[in-house]
């Protein structure tokens, strides 16, 4: 059954019930209300009929004038005398079955009520009976008895039940056709919702549901807009991570496939039988340097998957720059020193820096022997400046500087501005997305200034300690 018939035929139900309870009610209440108001009625009648009664003289025109009172009021009436024998009747076929006289009982009750009237109205009597004693009478008249069909008062109930039985069909069809039309109208928002949510689900994340609505329902839709413009986005950056990726992959498969052509023409030459020895070594160099890169470009793959995959892989401590620069500084001079440059540190003082330690090591190396490796004259200078609450560490150089179209892709992984030059120096084209990845873990970003044939400046910050 479609939630529109539940919520229908519910409301169907209990308004049915309601109106039902309600008539029944109404019907009861109104009977009982109606057969006591008649009963007081009868007892006020009883009383002026029984004063009236005693009052007439006892002349020719007596009977003549209770037949009157009867025809008038509309009651059966009988007069009793004295004995409780009955002397007169109006009309004389209503009292065939009735006995002609009152019983002892009755008649000392009747005294006692000093000429208040005995009201009986028995279940199985279809009659309402008055007994009154007159007391002092003009007449031979001493007791009177009036009665009526009860059936009377029940046709006022029947009437009024036939009323409330019409109004209360008329409210079971116009409840019928209310709870289908509201039914119908609490029903649209869900029926609304299913169908987009359905859609959803099948993968039309750009579906948007437009329902403007001030409750719950439009509370719901709001949330599964949301959740479908959250799913969009999460699908986006799969789709932008799978591409990635597959991009990867494919760099890393030409990466290691060039070094490996290289390794194996070298191994080739080595199997020469006459090869010079000079030859023999500088081909055993060539592999040599080839399975170096090949190991770096592993070692820095590692490191990016593992920033890939779990952004705060790294362990702060409490680190001075100073140290750090200077065995960085120490560690490269001999290098720098062979190619005939100049490694300075500038503006060195203690300043302790909150970071991981092994990692902005590993951020220093790269861009120093970066800075080396494309530096052909002049000189490399490593230090930092404080800069308010944080220090700005910088490896600054003279060498060709890096072109304006380059800086946007840079830091991008495989991204050479001279791809054969960064191969031949060992490059892996990995360095600098290392060095991005590990200080966006230490949330702080590589930056760079550079003119072409002046030199660069790639510099970053770190938060001091006090
Ligand atoms: P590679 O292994 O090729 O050095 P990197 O990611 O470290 O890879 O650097 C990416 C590219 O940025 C390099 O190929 C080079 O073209 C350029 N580059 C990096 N550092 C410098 C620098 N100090 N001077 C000039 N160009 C640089």
């Amino acid at each position: 059954m479609k939630i529109r018939s539940k919520l229908a035929w519910t409301y169907i139900i209990l308004l049915v019930i309601g109106i039902i309870t309600i008539s029944a009610y109404s019907i009861l209440t109104i009977r009982s209300f109606l057969l006591e108001e008649g009963e007081k009625q009868f007892e006020r009648d009883a009383l002026s009929l029984a004063l009236a009664a005693s009052s007439f003289k006892n002349d020719e025109q007596f009977d003549e004038r209770i037949q009157q009172q009867a025809q008038l009021s509309r009651y059966e009436m009988a007069v009793y005398d004295k004995d409780g024998v009955r002397f007169l009747t109006f009309p004389e076929e209503a009292f065939e079955n009735v006995a002609p006289y009152l019983g002892d009982s009755l008649m000392t009750e009747l005294e006692q009520r000093d000429g208040n009237p005995i009201i009986q109205n028995k279940e199985q009597s279809p009659k309402l009976i008055a007994y009154v004693d007159l007391g002092q009478s003009d007449n031979a008249a001493q007791y009177l008895r009036i009665s009526q069909d009860k059936g009377q008062y029940y046709a006022a109930v029947a009437s009024i039940r036939h009323i409330i039985y019409a109004g209360m069909f008329f409210s079971i069809g116009a409840v019928i056709i209310v709870s289908f039309l509201f039914a119908r109208y609490i029903a649209a928002p869900i029926l609304h919702l299913n169908a987009a949510a359905l859609d959803i689900a099948r993968g039309n994340l750009d579906r948007k549901i437009d329902l403007k609505r001030n409750d719950e329902f439009g509370t719901l839709a709001d949330s599964l807009n949301h959740m479908a413009s959250t799913l969009r986005a999460d699908n986006e950056k799969l789709k932008r991570l799978n591409e990635k990726q597959s991009q990867f992959f494919a760099d890393i498969t030409h990466e290691v496939r060039n070094p490996l052509h290289t390794i194996s023409g070298a191994l080739e030459m080595l199997e020469l039988e006459n090869l010079q020895p000079e030859k023999k070594k500088q081909y055993m160099k060539t592999a040599q340097k080839q399975i170096l890169r090949v190991a770096r470009l592993f070692e820095d793959i590692k490191t990016l998957q593992r920033y890939d995959f779990d952004e705060s892989f790294i362990t702060r401590k409490k680190i001075d720059l100073k140290e750090l620069i200077n065995e960085a500084e120490q560690a490269y001079q001999p290098i720098a020193e062979k190619k005939g440059l100049e490694l300075v540190t500038t503006n060195i003082c203690s300043c302790k820096v909150n970071a991981d330690p092994d990692k902005i090591e590993q951020v220093l190396d790269n861009l120093i022997s970066n800075a080396i490796k494309y530096t052909l004259k002049g000189k490399i200078e490593i230090g930092f400046e404080k800069k308010g609450e944080v220090a700005e560490i910088y490896v600054k150089d003279t060498g060709p500087g890096i072109g304006k179209e380059h800086l946007d892709r840079l830091f991008d992984r495989f991204y050479r501005t001279d791809k054969a030059r960064s191969r031949d120096k060992g490059g892996t084209g990995l360095g600098l997305s290392v060095v991005k990845g590990i200080l966006n873990a230490h949330q702080s970003d590589i930056k760079v200034e550079s003119t072409v044939g002046k030199g660069s400046r790639f510099y970053f910050t770190l938060p001091i300690l006090d």
